[in-house]
C-alpha cells in the first residue's frame, strides 16, 4: 500500500496594505542583494584562487555576516539560506547543466521562500482552505485570496513578485486518509462508471444531466457555423458562440470530474481501473475495403459518446487523487485479461459484440456487462485472477479460513 502522500502547491494572491507592500519589496530587495553578493563571493573565489565555495561555507559566512551587520539580520535567517540554495541548485534542477547562475535585476529576481512552517512565517486558512492569512515576520498580517482543493499540513512557502503582485506559493503534504471500504471502479460505456465493491455491490455514476444539454447545444451552435458563408462576419460570430459553449462545456465537465474524483478519492482504499487506450476503443470501425468493418455506424456513436465524456482527463484526476490522497490506483492490463470477455464466476470466456450489453454466461452468472467487466479487473487486483476465491467468511476479502486475503503483488 502507498502511504507515502505527494507533497503539492497551493497558490493565494497576497492583498498587502500599502505599508506592507513596502515592507515586503524591502525584503525581495535585501534577497536580491544576498543573492548577488552571494554570487560575486562564488565568481571571485574562483578566478582568484580556483576556489570552489560550497553552499555550507556561504551559510557559515551568512552568520557571521548577520552578527556583525544588523541590516543583514532583519530578514529570516532560514529563509537567506534558502536564497542561497537557488545559486547551488537552481539551474541544476531545471534540467540543465548546472554552471554559475547569472546576476538578477530586482525586476528579475523572483521572490523568496520560507522553511518550516512557523519559523518566520505561519499561515492560517480560512474554512475549507478558502483564503486565509499571512503572517510575515517584520511585516505582519497579509490578507490572502483563493481556495486550494484540498489542504494538509503546510511544509513551506515562497512569497513570489510578479507584474506588480504578490502571491503566496505553499507546499502542503495533504491528509491521508483513512478509508473503510475498498472499491473498484470501471470506466463504461453505457453509465459514466460502472463501480464494483469487493463486497460483491455495485453502483454507478452518471453523467450530470446538463450534459446532454450542452450537447444538443453545440450541435446546434455547429450547425448554424456550417449555414453560415465563408469568411462572413455572421459565420466568424457564431464561431466565438460556438467556441465559448465548448469552453464553458470543458470547464464544467472538469470541475464535475474533481468532485467526483475527490470523493471516489475519499471512498476507496483501492481502485483498478482497466488500462484503457483511448485511441484503441474510439477507432473507425470501418475496416479496410477488402474486409468492411461491422457495425460502423454503432461504432461511430459510440466514439462520440467516449470523446464527449472525456474520460482520459476523469481516470487521470481518479488516479492522481487516490495516490494523493494515500489509497493506491492499479492499472488492469485489459489486452491480458480481457475483462469485457470473461465471466467473473467461473472465468469463462466468450466473445461479446457491442450489442450485448448483458453478460450471461452458461454457468447461470447474468449482471450487466460493465459489471461483470468491473469485477473480473477487480478480482484479478485482490485476488490474480478473474474470479474470487470461494470462501466461507464473512467478506470477501477473506479466505476460505476468514483471514483477511493478502493483495496479489503487482509488479
Ligand atoms: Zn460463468
Amino acid at each position: 500500500m502507498v502511504e507515502v502522500a505527494a507533497k503539492r502547491k497551493v497558490s493565494y494572491q497576497l492583498y498587502p496594505s500599502l505599508q506592507q507592500e513596502t515592507l515586503l519589496l524591502a525584503l525581495l530587495r535585501s534577497h536580491q542583494q544576498l543573492y548577488n553578493a552571494a554570487l560575486e563571493e562564488r565568481i571571485s573565489a574562483w578566478r582568484k584562487q580556483t576556489l570552489s565555495i560550497s553552499y555550507a561555507d556561504q551559510c557559515k559566512s551568512l552568520t557571521v555576516i548577520r552578527q556583525a551587520m544588523p541590516e543583514w539580520a532583519i530578514p529570516n535567517c532560514s529563509s537567506q539560506q534558502m536564497t542561497l540554495r537557488r545559486l547551488f541548485f537552481q539551474r541544476a534542477r531545471q534540467g540543465k547543466t548546472p554552471g554559475f547562475p547569472h546576476f538578477k535585476s530586482l525586476a528579475r529576481f523572483p521572490g523568496f521562500g520560507f522553511k518550516s512552517h512557523g519559523d518566520g512565517w505561519s499561515f492560517v486558512p480560512g474554512k475549507d482552505w478558502k483564503h486565509g492569512r499571512l503572517r510575515v515576520g517584520g511585516v505582519g498580517h497579509i490578507k490572502c485570496r483563493g481556495q486550494a482543493r484540498q489542504g494538509g499540513r503546510i511544509c513551506a512557502s515562497d512569497l513570489l513578485y510578479r507584474n506588480g503582485q504578490w502571491w503566496l506559493s505553499l507546499t502542503v503534504e495533504p491528509e491521508v486518509i483513512v478509508r473503510e471500504r475498498t472499491h473498484h471502479a470501471a470506466w463504461g460505456v453505457e453509465h459514466l462508471l460502472t463501480i464494483a465493491d469487493h463486497e460483491g455491490g455495485s453502483s454507478h455514476e452518471e453523467n450530470p444531466r446538463w450534459h446532454r444539454q450542452q450537447a444538443d447545444e453545440i450541435a446546434r451552435l455547429q450547425q448554424a457555423v456550417s449555414r453560415k458563408k465563408r469568411g462572413s462576419n455572421r459565420r466568424k460570430c457564431a464561431i466565438q458562440k460556438l467556441a465559448r459553449a465548448r469552453s464553458r462545456q470543458a470547464r464544467q465537465r472538469l470541475e464535475h470530474h474533481h468532485q467526483l474524483s475527490a470523493r471516489l478519492a475519499r471512498e476507496n482504499a483501492l481502485v483498478v481501473m482497466e488500462e484503457l487506450t483511448i485511441k484503441n476503443m474510439t477507432r473507425s470501425a470501418k475496416g479496410t475495403a477488402e474486409e468492411p468493418g461491422k457495425n460502423v455506424r454503432q461504432k461511430a456513436g459510440l466514439n462520440r459518446e467516449i470523446l464527449d465524456t472525456a474520460p482520459a482527463q476523469l481516470i487521470q484526476l481518479i488516479r492522481y487523487k487516490v495516490t494523493e490522497t494515500g489509497g493506491e490506483f492499479v492499472d488492469a492490463p485489459t489486452r491480458k485479461l480481457k475483462p469485457s470477455q470473461t465471466c467473473p464466476a467461473c472465468g469463462r470466456t466468450a466473445r461479446k459484440v457491442l450489442d450485448d450489453r448483458i453478460h450471461g454466461c452458461p454457468c447461470g452468472h447474468s449482471e450487466p456487462r460493465d459489471l461483470a467487466s468491473a469485477r473480473v479487473v477487480l478480482n484479478w487486483a485482490l485476488f490474480g485472477s478473474p474470479t474470487a476465491p470461494i470462501r466461507s467468511g464473512t467478506g470477501r476479502d477473506r479466505d476460505a479460513s476468514g483471514n483477511p486475503v493478502k493483495l496479489h503483488p503487482i509488479a
